[in-house]
């Protein structure tokens, strides 16, 4: 039987120590860390996911703005509001909701966020720090696996650590990540041949390709720690990850379910850049 990681809890743990330390950065600084969340359009998911975040800033105490820009905002509009956050020194986070409107051109959007704001870690500047090993700001999702994985008390140093999904906002940060963690990493795609013998290797297996129950048993070692990325709608409406719960439980050591598990880490993460965001322009002022 695995131990089940509580991604609720453990998301909640650090919740509670941002929170802890707001107060007495506040008290050090004399400003609070600040958040600002640029949403162009109506895309409803898009609008929950913004109310979390905002929700969540409040929770832990940041100062936080949400910029809502209607659907036919044009991109010189949307380039001109990140410039100015991008000096607003009440700001130290800027997240532009993706998707945006096929209007405008993503990159030029993530290119105009100054690196030293960019929360997501999605701008080539922190892509390029992330590969060399020296960073401040990680990519949410991946940066939440490490904790979780971190918090559970495994040593991650000289672990085999298989990821599946090679995607620029998951699969290659977290290998990035685990790298840095001195795990031995294997990178697996759609195009790996005997990917169930790849996987079996895996002391951590971490499967975010976005396919319902996709990995089974089979596919995973008796005793590997299994981190399940993926978010999918099951036919009965219901969330459900890239692993069969039900039949990888029995045989890993530790499992993160579905919901329940990296899903929570990843606000939680959003929230930890922006604190290391304001405290690194503290240092500088
Ligand atoms: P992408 O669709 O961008 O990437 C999927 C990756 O999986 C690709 O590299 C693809 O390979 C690989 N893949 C697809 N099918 C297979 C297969 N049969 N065998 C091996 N590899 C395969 O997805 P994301 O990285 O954005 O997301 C992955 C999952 O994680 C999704 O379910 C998403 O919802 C979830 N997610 C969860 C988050 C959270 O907060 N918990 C945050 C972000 C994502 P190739 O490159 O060859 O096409």
């Amino acid at each position: 039987m695995a131990k089940i990681i509580d991604g609720k809890a453990i998301s909640a743990e650090i919740r509670k120590e941002i929170c802890e330390e707001v107060k007495s950065f506040e008290a050090e600084n004399g400003f609070l860390p600040g958040l600002a969340v640029i949403i162009v359009g109506e895309n409803p998911a898009s609008k929950v996911y913004v109310r979390n975040k905002k929700k969540a800033c409040e929770d832990v105490g940041f100062y936080s703005e949400v910029i809502e820009m209607p659907e036919e905002t044009s991109e010189e509009e949307l380039l001109s509001v990140i410039d100015r956050l991008n000096n607003d020194k009440k700001i130290h986070g800027i997240l532009v909701q993706l998707p945006l409107p096929k209007h405008i051109n993503e990159e030029s959007v993530l290119l105009k966020i100054n690196p030293a704001k960019d929360v997501d870690a999605f701008h080539p500047f922190n892509v390029g720090k992330i590969m060399t090993g020296n960073y401040d700001l990680a990519p949410c999702t991946p940066a939440g696996v490490m904790e979780l994985i971190r918090r559970s008390g495994v040593e991650i140093r000289g672990k085999e650590c298989v990821i599946v999904g090679r995607s620029n906002i998951v699969g290659k940060p977290q290998a990035m990540l685990m790298l840095a963690a001195d795990a031995t990493v294997t990178i697996c795609h759609s195009r790996t041949k005997d990917l169930a013998d790849v996987c079996r290797r895996a002391d951590i297996l971490v499967a975010a390709i976005g396919k319902p129950n996709f990995f089974g048993a089979d596919m995973v070692k008796e005793g590997a720690v299994v981190i399940d990325v993926g978010i999918n709608r099951g036919d009965d409406g219901k969330l459900v990850g890239d692993v069969n719960f039900a039949e990888v439980e029995p045989k890993a050591s530790y499992i993160t379910p579905v919901p329940g598990g990296v899903g929570p880490m990843t606000i939680t993460m959003l929230l930890k850049n922006t604190l290391t965001a304001a405290k690194v322009s503290a240092k500088k002022h």
